[in-house]
């Protein structure tokens, strides 16, 4: 195979023009035939490399995924791009499971996605047998490879028996994919599966475009402001997490009461409750979801824009997984984290009531470890360096500089030279033999005459003392400061001992300056605004159209959007906005299948829009050679887009009035216009329609009376509403308010 039909694979089935780093590599060495391990942060691209090899290789690729919601989906997305997917597990009947059964051996389909439990039932192992030897099994992918580990933080048992794979079919290659970055696991991996000299990819964990930032808590009522504040100032999804299902109650009604389309999740809420709202959140139906950290394992959603904490994760390993689900699609996107010490207060009592269930007995080394952890994350928090070299620092990974993309490094503070204090501190570690933590060490530097300094005569040290100019919440700075740079590292055990590294003696030995930040004054945070490139206004109408386009049919096929498009290909088609199928054909995650099922309606869209916005240097190549027959809008787009007119004239500004004069439509077909998008889930924002206080009170008719009848509503409202005013929040309420 050589690398150029590798790439035509690639753009056909998937639409990508080029690979993500790794990816060829990894493709490569699974398709010679080598168990391969590929780990790589979330978003990085893991499924093309077992799903590209599949297309290539004679015979069928046995998938094995823990969690039947993200089967469900990769299946629906393997579908919609033209390749023969299908999944076995205990949802179907057994008619259904007999007919894919049967399909696979039928050699139509390239990829089976199992449970791990159903690859070891004696019918399956049977199955196989027969699959094997009619159409040949081409290789066996292990999806969260990670799950095999008991040192990883998703520990299953079924996945134990997956080294039977290697028993069974000692020539079929084994590719495990994983996004759990510590090595322990990794060697687990390879060493559970049975893997014969694995090619293993590790990629960088640096998620360039995720913005971090943290915002102290200050106070319960402006903490919620700020909140708010914060999910207004976003677009499209996100996911809000609390520690508790009281918080998330709380918060997610709130945020309903002030607009913002919120849902919960929690352990609390029935299977279907739960899985209800999971699904209006995938499918855009609902822009928020307020969730604890039971939310979000196997959540594919390519497209969120935020995570926020709004309470304190309890390690930085869970941080970086919670917030990393935003932006898989290599969009910009924003991890928020709500700094309160409060919250630390009630983690730390968590912490304290972990017991031994048998004997009661407090669980002091688990305790000591979540201590620790916990105080990582506050570091992380109050840290005033790169808030990703700290993050890539606890993975392992040497990050230098300025990432452009953080709130501290984009309002850096000023920088001193703190290389003598540090030479100070370094080698009061030394002299202390690297057995004690950061606390003893400032006690010794400050000349504590601390009971534990004088029993270890410390008070004899030649750093003794040497430190008293600096305050002790000064050195704690420092401390934590040459940690997150790399220059002292720390144990893991609970203890937190501070150990030398290289770096340490290369500062102690003068070949290396430290500076500090200097801490921020304690004003309150001030949002940082990043800089975003504007749009021009007709790319952002368009871009709207266009989604609302993917919507309807995402909607018709009861798929999420994402899976019609993704936004990336979605920003490129209003920026391109080609109008021929030879031009759509070259976007970025268009190929052969849904170029031939959705090339026309987009184009439609877009010239369509041209006639309102001609494009700006109509490059007349491209345009003549468009002949209208080769567009062939449908009659329920042309329906639709005249809504999608008054729409983005709304958004634009224009009230009422003004578009139905600019239209020459009836006000009251604009009205009608946007109550009807508004019913299709569309979320518009009505407060120039209907004032937010007017807002209030037919909601409550509505939670009084319900919304059946308008006349009801009317005469409830004493007259003094519009039926369109009233019709516009119902529309609303009943989005709320109705399950799918
Ligand atoms: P992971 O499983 O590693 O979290 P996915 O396989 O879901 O990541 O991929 C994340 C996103 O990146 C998906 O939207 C996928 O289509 C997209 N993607 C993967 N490979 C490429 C590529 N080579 N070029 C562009 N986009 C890609
Ligand atoms: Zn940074």
């Amino acid at each position: 195979m050589t690398s150029d039909s590798l790439q035509q694979t690639l753009k056909q089935y998937f639409g990508y023009d080029s690979f993500r780093a790794g990816q060829r590599e990894i493709i490569e060495a699974h398709l010679a035939g080598r168990d391969t391990l590929a780990i790589m942060p979330t978003g990085g691209g893991k499924s093309i490399c077992f799903q590209l090899p599949a297309l290539l290789k004679d015979g069928v690729t046995i998938v094995v995924s823990p969690l039947i919601a993200l089967m469900q989906d990769q299946v629906t997305a393997l579908k919609e791009n033209g390749i023969g997917a299908t999944f076995l597990n205990s949802t179907l009947s057994v008619r259904e499971a007999n007919l894919r059964s049967q399909a696979v051996l039928d050699g139509v389909i390239k990829l089976t996605y199992v449970a791990p439990e159903r690859l070891f039932a004696q019918q399956f192992i049977e199955f196989l047998k027969i699959v094997n030897q009619k159409i040949g099994i081409a290789g066996f992918a292990i999806d969260e490879a990670h799950c095999v580990s008991e040192w990883g933080h998703d520990f299953r048992p079924e996945y134990r028996q997956l080294r039977q794979i290697r028993q069974l079919y000692p020539d079929v290659p084994v590719i495990g994919l994983t996004a759990t970055a510590t090595e322990r696991v990794r060697e687990d991996i390879s060493q559970q599966l049975g893997m014969y000299q694995p090619y293993i990819h590790v990629a960088s964990f640096n998620r360039t475009n995720l913005y971090y930032e943290v915002i102290p808590k200050q106070g319960t009522e402006q903490s919620y402001l700020n909140l708010l504040q914060q999910i207004k100032r976003m677009q499209g999804s996100g996911i809000v997490y609390c520690l508790s299902r009281k918080r998330v109650t709380e918060i997610a009604e709130r945020l309903r009461e002030d607009g913002i389309a919120a849902i919960p999740y929690h352990a609390g809420l029935s299977a279907k409750e739960r899985e209800e709202n999971q699904t209006r959140w995938i499918r855009d139906d609902v822009q928020v979801m307020v969730a604890t950290i039971a939310f979000g394992m196997g959540i594919n959603k390519p497209d969120v824009r935020f995570v926020i904490h709004y309470d304190l994760p309890r390690n930085i390993e869970g941080y970086y997984q919670e917030s990393g689900r935003a932006g898989r699609d290599g969009e910009d996107s924003h991890c928020t984290l709500f700094l309160g010490y409060q919250d630390l207060e009630t983690i730390k009592y968590l912490i304290a009531q972990k017991v031994d269930p048998h004997s009661n007995e407090p669980l002091e080394a688990e305790q000591r470890i979540a201590y620790q952890q916990l105080r990582q994350v506050v570091d992380y928090a109050e840290g005033v360096t790169c808030r990703r070299a700290i993050l890539l620092r606890y993975f392992g990974e040497n990050f230098h500089g300025n990432c452009r993309n953080c709130d501290n490094c984009l309002t850096p503070k000023p920088m001193e030279d703190w290389t003598v204090e540090s030479q100070k501190f370094l080698s009061c570690v030394a002299r202390t033999k690297e057995r004690f933590g950061a606390g003893h060490i400032i006690d010794v530097l400050r000349g504590s005459r601390k009971e534990k300094v004088l029993q270890h005569q410390h008070d004899q040290l030649s750093t003794y003392g040497i430190g008293k100019d600096r305050s002790l919440d000064e050195w704690r700075q420092l401390s934590r400061s040459l940690l997150h740079q790399g220059y002292l590292t720390q144990t893991t055990d609970g203890y937190a001992i501070l150990k030398l590294n290289d770096r340490s003696w290369e500062v102690m030995r003068g070949q290396r300056n430290v500076l500090l930040p200097i801490e921020r004054d304690t004003e309150p945070a001030t949002v940082v605004e990043r800089e975003t490139s504007e749009s021009p206004v007709d790319v952002e109408i368009l871009f709207k159209r266009l989604r609302l386009l993917r919507k309807n049919l995402a909607d018709g096929q009861e798929v999420p959007p994402y899976v019609i498009f993704s936004n990336a290909t979605l920003n490129q088609m209003a920026e391109q906005q080609p109008t021929t199928r030879k031009d759509f054909a070259k976007l970025s995650g268009v190929g052969a299948k849904k170029l031939e099922q959705y090339a026309d309606d987009f184009i439609a869209i877009i010239l369509e829009h041209h006639l309102q916005y001609p494009p700006a240097e109509p490059t007349a190549s491209v345009n003549s050679r468009v002949k209208p027959e080769s567009v062939t809008p449908k009659a329920k787009i042309s329906k639709v887009s005249t809504q999608r007119e008054t729409l983005a004239m709304y958004e634009n500004g224009l009230d009422i009035d003004e578009i139905a004069r600019d239209r020459g439509l009836k006000p009251a077909t604009v009205w009608t216009h946007l109550t009807q998008l508004l019913e299709s889930g569309y979320a518009i924002n009505i407060d120039r329609l209907v004032s937010p206080e007017r807002q209030n009170v037919i909601y409550e008719a509505l939670e009084v009376i319900g919304g059946d009848s308008l006349r009801n509503l009317f005469d409830h409202l004493r007259e003094e509403y519009t039926y369109d005013e009233i019709k516009v929040v119902r529309a609303i309420w009943q989005n709320e308010n109705e399950p799918l």
